[in-house]
């Protein structure tokens, strides 16, 4: 009687929420809710093919590179008089700190730690950073076409990447 029940429901193969509908306006024993969900969920074949055909994007809102150094994240700040870059990969979520033994670095001075950490790790693909005005100089940009990789700016007001952005921060000034 329930499997014949749950078989109505489950008409025309609609998702949980739909047969919840159904169900809602039509019949009700106890635990029907949680027979839905397990009839969709696990024993449709049908249901089950079409699920594995079309899989589902992604939540994460960036994808995860193929390889470590593929692309990193580049943040500059300060702390006690000395001014502080850190490569962060978005692989492996290594960060690697270089600092300055004083604040307010010029574009040419960062390039050359930036080169040095690039020589350790290799080149990445993609460097993502934020507006500040060393990384949107002409200095800075010729670095990346030189090496050959795509600098992307987030602004600083886009909330999400400036959130990942003051975490990488905090986590590197506790370091
Ligand atoms: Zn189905």
């Amino acid at each position: 009687m329930r499997k014949e029940v749950l078989e109505k429901i489950h008409h025309g193969h609609m998702g949980i929420a739909k047969c919840r509908e159904r169900a809602a306006q039509s019949v009700w024993y106890p635990q029907i809710g949680k027979d839905i969900e397990e009839r969709v969920t696990n024993y449709c074949r049908q249901c089950l093919e079409e699920r594995a055909s079309h899989p589902k994007e992604p939540l994460l809102p960036t994808p995860l590179p193929n390889r470590p150094f593929e692309k990193v994240a580049l943040d500059l700040f300060e702390l006690k008089g000395r001014s502080f870059v850190v490569v962060t990969d978005y692989y492996s979520r290594y960060p690697e700190i270089g600092y300055f033994w004083s604040p307010n670095q010029k574009a040419s001075t960062l390039v050359t730690k930036l080169k040095i950490i690039f020589a350790r790790h290799g080149i990445p693909e993609t460097v993502v950073s934020d507006n500040q005005t060393n990384l949107t100089s002409h200095e800075f940009q010729r670095f990346a076409q030189d090496l050959g990789f795509q600098h992307i700016t987030s602004s600083p007001h886009f909330s999400s990447g400036n959130g990942a952005a003051e975490c990488r921060v905090k986590l590197s000034k506790r370091l």
